[in-house]
């Protein structure tokens, strides 16, 4: 049987875009569609405006920290608009270049939306049929909002890059990465921000002392976080919200931000009724090779609700190309991940926190807590912090966590030693650069504990 194309993907975001250049790159004949923007998520709404917007929201403590240095400088004030045009035009380039990428692969694009007719067919918004030996669904997903009175009243992360003008209040709601994150941006920028977390402590999963550090300094920062608190219900009050909690208690806020959560874009593809399988929460079921029940249908990316982050999402589909169009099985490994959260300070983790590890077995904690020098000098009383989890039976770190200015940055090096197998006792033989923050990964000498 001849099909149109041996590879239809139907979403143009990170683990799409990859998916198909590269599967067009082996000579395949490739198509793409995609209803909205190129770049999807990450680019478009979510990893690189949200990073902008935190840049831009931390030159508010550099000038206090300038003058402490010597610098003859005064504080000026933050111009949402002129940064919001800057972003859009970044957003228009990269855009761009996606495009430009995807044209120069020999992918053929189609600006609209696709959904799946048969196990080779997809159909097109305008109607057209397209036969493909193999369809990748990689569509993503959105933010949810809870089914509470007013939730129509508040805006999800889509919007926040879209805001008319920055407003004088915001209450977030939720405790993951996008309500931490964007507590720290807005309240960066000067909003007056309230996060609300319904539980113990944001940033559920990850290391307790970690996440601990992360709000203690958020709180110093100034968010006005509420744990143990959510939001039950929302009514206008001329241009401002009234929300009312948990607790009974009435506020008022200028917007209001729901981040609790993301569903996959798996409503009305079509894809059940030609028996592909959805998770309960609508999530495609795929193997270790991204294949759903559906032999000749794949799957990529947070569609598949697996570790929902851009880079996962690139190797799927690179694993996916690998496996269908390279004759070579290739699973995405899916062991420590390294990852930050773009929270204010920064917190980088690799494997396992110190509860899971103690789950597991005997562990030697090794966690230290200091004022880094930089914002020492400038009369900061923040502090970073430095934590390895260690193996006592096979002394392999099982897991990084730092909280600290480029945690980020630090936690990528610091991920490819832990990926090796490194010991305690490799990093303890590496000498250290001085004088650095991170330095103290490899002179921590005893345990601060052991447990397990
Ligand atoms: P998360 O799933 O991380 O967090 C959702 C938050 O909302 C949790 O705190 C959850 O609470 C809370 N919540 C859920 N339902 C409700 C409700 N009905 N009422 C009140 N609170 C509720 O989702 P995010 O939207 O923050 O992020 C989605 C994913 O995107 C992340 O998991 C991550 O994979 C990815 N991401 C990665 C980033 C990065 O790498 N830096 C940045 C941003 C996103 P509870 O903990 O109690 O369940």
């Amino acid at each position: 049987m001849s099909f149109d194309f041996d590879l239809f993907v139907i979403g143009g975001g990170s683990g799409g875009v990859r998916a198909a250049r590269v599967a067009a790159q082996e000579g395949a004949k490739v198509a793409l569609a995609e209803e909205d923007r190129y770049g999807g998520t990450c680019v478009i709404r979510g990893c690189v405006p949200k990073k902008l917007m935190v840049f831009a929201s931390e030159f508010s403590g550099m000038v206090s920290d300038a003058q402490a240095y010597g610098w003859n400088i005064q504080p000026g004030s933050f111009s949402w608009n002129t940064f919001r045009g800057e972003l859009y035009a970044e957003l228009d380039r990269l855009e761009g270049i996606y495009r430009t990428l995807l044209k120069n692969s020999g992918v053929e694009t189609m600006d609209q939306r696709a959904t799946v007719k048969d196990a080779h067919t997809v159909r097109l918004a305008d109607g057209t049929e397209i036969t493909a030996k193999h369809i990748l669904v990689a569509v993503g997903g959105r933010p949810t909002k809870p089914a509470i009175e007013g939730a129509e009243l508040a805006i999800t992360s889509n919007d926040i890059f879209h805001l008319e003008t920055l407003p004088e209040s915001i209450l977030i709601v939720g405790g993951g990465y996008i309500a931490s994150e964007f507590a720290g941006i807005l309240n960066g920028m000067g909003v007056k921000t309230t996060q609300f977390y319904r539980g113990e402590q944001i940033l559920r999963g990850f290391d307790n002392e970690a996440r601990t550090h992360v709000a203690n300094e958020m709180i110093e920062r100034g968010v006005d976080l509420r744990l143990n608190t959510n939001a039950v219900k929302l009514e206008k009050a001329g241009d401002q919200i009234k929300v009312t909690d948990t607790h009974g208690d009435i506020r008022l806020f200028d917007k209001v931000m729901f981040a609790t959560g993301r569903v996959p874009n798996t409503d009305g593809l079509g894809l059940e009724e030609i028996g592909v399988k959805l998770g309960r929460g609508s999530e495609i079921i795929v193997d270790d090779y991204s294949q759903t029940d559906v032999p000749s249908i794949y799957a990529v990316g947070d569609v598949t609700d697996r570790a929902n982050l851009t880079p996962v999402a690139i190797r799927e589909g690179m694993a996916f190309v690998e496996t269908v169009f390279k004759g070579n099985p290739t699973k995405p490994d899916h062991e420590l991940i390294p990852t930050a959260i773009f929270t204010q300070p920064e917190m980088g983790t690799v494997g396992l926190s110190e509860e899971e590890a103690a789950a597991q077995e005997p562990v030697e904690v090794y966690a230290t807590s200091f004022k880094p020098m930089q914002q020492s000098f400038a009369g900061r009383s923040e502090k970073v912090m430095m934590k390895l989890i260690v193996s006592q039976a096979t002394r392999k770190v099982l897991g990084c966590h730092i909280v600290a200015p480029a945690a980020g940055e630090m936690i990528q090096l610091a991920g490819i030693a832990i990926k090796m197998g490194a010991t305690k006792e490799d990093f303890d033989r590496t000498v250290a650069v001085h004088p650095t923050m991170s330095e103290e990964l490899v002179t921590m000498k005893a345990p601060s504990r052991t447990v397990g």
